[in-house]
């Protein structure tokens, strides 16, 4: 309501939205709004921005605000200096000769909110749960790892159903978090605090303040993507070494030439803020300037799975490692991912902790475990559907007649990455799944999920259009859920023409029907 209050005041409107192609709606809040804003009779003063953060996001911003601000003086005659003035947001203070009553160790809002716990447990107050479980999935011989971790709930008074999200607070590697310290010459012990110059902002610090330069940079800063154009440009500030002061300005540069050399030099080398002043050593920023640029560090999320019906106090995720090496030679290792690998009980009752709260989803089983389903994961795309399978064992061992229930599952090679083997066979044993597997590199041709969905035709187009069946996509958004829904479309031509199964497969969408869960 208040929301269509405010767009109701608008008159005059400027709009640049974020999205990521990846996903189907793209931009559409974006889209809606600019479109809703000219019904309401508001002024457009400059074309609607959209943002593709699959993409560079970034650039999309910078290219669309060139236009933007002339555009605005244009229509507000404002006369512009043309200056690109940087200000610092926040003052700085440091504790070097009194330790302040208050300091923040990676809490996340409340003061030893991580000690003295309290529920209700959520974003901004996560549940340390200790680890009971952390396995791992993949065979001898595969060359990643893939972990089984369960999380105890218990006295969390957090409730999960089926198809939820985990999220999950990391922290930095602690390497990393030192060679920053080093390159800034800065002893990371000391205790600091960011205070918003703006009086009347209700941002008063950029994350909790006071706390030492290393919780700083191990829990509340994000030190491993590639930085954003505008960081180089403060950091150019700093370069003393003119070649070096030079290429950090073209890169943050709009210039043809300048995108390039981001492009390949950040992104496509993959440096990170540690990379880039070990190659730049002229560059030698304030560490709390460099706090304050660098974006806060996100929770991850996590699919959840397992079900509450057969795991009440615990919540399961699937995790694959990421690790992968740059073209500059480097290691570089997923913040949480690494940092969960670690995260082993070493005999009962001694179990490592993780901050967590659970994020409801509309990823969820039909109601009547009689409605036929149809489950696509290859890969850790496979997670949710470990909880909805456990949900539907139960409903069939308390006697409850189960619909169809197929899985198309994909991995590499059977021998190396088929997680959850044994369990997926008993079910299938048990008559409580059907299954279908797609290894992609056990013969000379790939074979994805989408080509088993395409020769189990019949029995797909039964199940959606006689039947009145579920569909669920979960895992990688970039190929697999579009070629998914490509070869739904085709499976749906059986019985009507090609816009009638795209329609088709939109109207299963807004009724339930299908659900995707999908990263990239
Ligand atoms: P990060 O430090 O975040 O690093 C990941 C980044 O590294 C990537 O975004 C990419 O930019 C880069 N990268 C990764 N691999 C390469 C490569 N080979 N080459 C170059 N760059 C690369 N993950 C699961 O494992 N299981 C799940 O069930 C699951 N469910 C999810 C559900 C949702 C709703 C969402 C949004 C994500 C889910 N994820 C899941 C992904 C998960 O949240 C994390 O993104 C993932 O674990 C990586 O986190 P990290 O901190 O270890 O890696
Ligand atoms: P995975 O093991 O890489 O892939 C699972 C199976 O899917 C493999 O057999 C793979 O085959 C196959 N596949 C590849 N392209 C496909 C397509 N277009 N359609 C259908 N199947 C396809 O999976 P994972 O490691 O569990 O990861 C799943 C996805 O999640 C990844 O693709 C990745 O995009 C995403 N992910 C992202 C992060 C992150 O850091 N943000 C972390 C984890 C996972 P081949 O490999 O033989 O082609």
């Amino acid at each position: 309501m208040e929301y269509a209050r405010l767009l109701h005041k608008c008159r005059n409107a400027y709009i640049f939205g974020l999205g990521n192609k990846t996903y189907e709606h793209y931009n559409a809040v974006a889209k809606y709004i600019d479109k809703r804003l000219e019904e309401l009779g508001a002024t457009r003063v400059y074309e609607m921005g959209m943002g593709d953060d699959d993409a560079n996001i970034e650039d999309d911003f910078i290219t669309w605000k060139d236009g933007f601000w002339p555009a605005v003086c244009e229509f507000f005659g404002i006369e512009s200096t043309g200056e690109d003035i940087s200000m610092r947001q926040y003052k700085l203070e440091e504790f070097t000769d009194e330790v302040p009553d208050r300091v923040f160790t990676g809490e996340m809002a409340r003061l030893h909110s991580l000690k003295t716990q309290r529920p209700p447990y959520d974003a901004k107050n996560p549940f340390l749960a200790k680890v009971v479980v952390n396995r791992e999935l993949h065979k001898t011989g595969s060359d990643r790892s893939c972990m089984h971790i369960e999380f105890d709930i218990e006295g969390s008074k957090m409730r999960y159903e089926a198809g939820d999200h985990v999220a999950v607070y990391p922290i930095n590697n602690s390497e990393l978090v030192e060679k920053i310290g080093k390159l800034t010459k800065k002893d990371l012990d000391t205790i600091f605090t960011l205070v918003n110059i703006d009086e009347e902002s209700s941002k008063k610090h950029p994350f909790p303040c006071p706390c030492t330069y290393r919780t700083a940079l191990s829990h509340y800063v994000d030190i491993t993507m590639n930085p954003r154009t505008h960081v180089l440009k403060e950091l150019s500030e700093y370069a003393s070494d003119p070649a070096e002061k030079e290429k950090l300005k073209l890169m943050a540069s709009t210039t043809p030439e300048g995108k390039a050399l981001y492009q390949q030099w950040v992104i496509d080398d993959n440096r990170n803020i540690v990379h880039i002043l070990e190659d730049m050593p002229s560059c030698k920023p304030d560490l709390d300037h460099l706090c304050e640029l660098l974006p806060r560090l996100q929770p991850r999320y996590y699919s959840i799975s397992s079900s509450p019906k057969l795991y009440p106090n615990t919540v399961h995720i699937t995790a694959v490692l990421v690790e992968y090496s740059t073209p500059t030679k480097r290691l570089n290792r997923g913040v949480a991912t690494t940092w969960l690998k670690e995260k082993k009980p070493i005999a009962e009752g001694e179990c490592p902790t993780v901050p967590i709260f659970i994020r409801k989803s509309q990823f969820r089983l039909p109601q009547k475990p009689q409605t036929p389903i149809i489950m696509v994961g290859p890969g850790t795309g496979l997670a949710p559907f470990r909880g909805f399978i456990q949900e539907r064992s139960v409903s069939k061992k308390d006697g409850q007649t189960l619909g169809d229930t197929i899985l198309f599952f994909g991995c590499r090679k059977k021998c190396e990455d088929y997680i959850y083997e044994e369990e997926l066979t008993q079910y299938e044993k048990d008559n409580v799944i059907k299954l279908y597997c797609a290894f992609s590199r056990d013969q000379g041709q790939k074979v994805y999920v989408h080509h088993l969905m395409d020769q189990d035709a019949d029995e797909i187009h039964r199940i959606i259009i006689e039947e009145n069946g579920h569909l669920y996509i979960c895992g990688d958004a970039r190929h697999m859920a579009n070629d998914v829904r490509n070869v739904m479309i085709k499976i749906l031509q059986k019985s009507m023409d090609k816009q009638q199964a795209t329609a088709y497969l939109k109207k299963m969408e807004t009724q339930k029907r299908l659900s995707a869960d999908v990263w990239s």
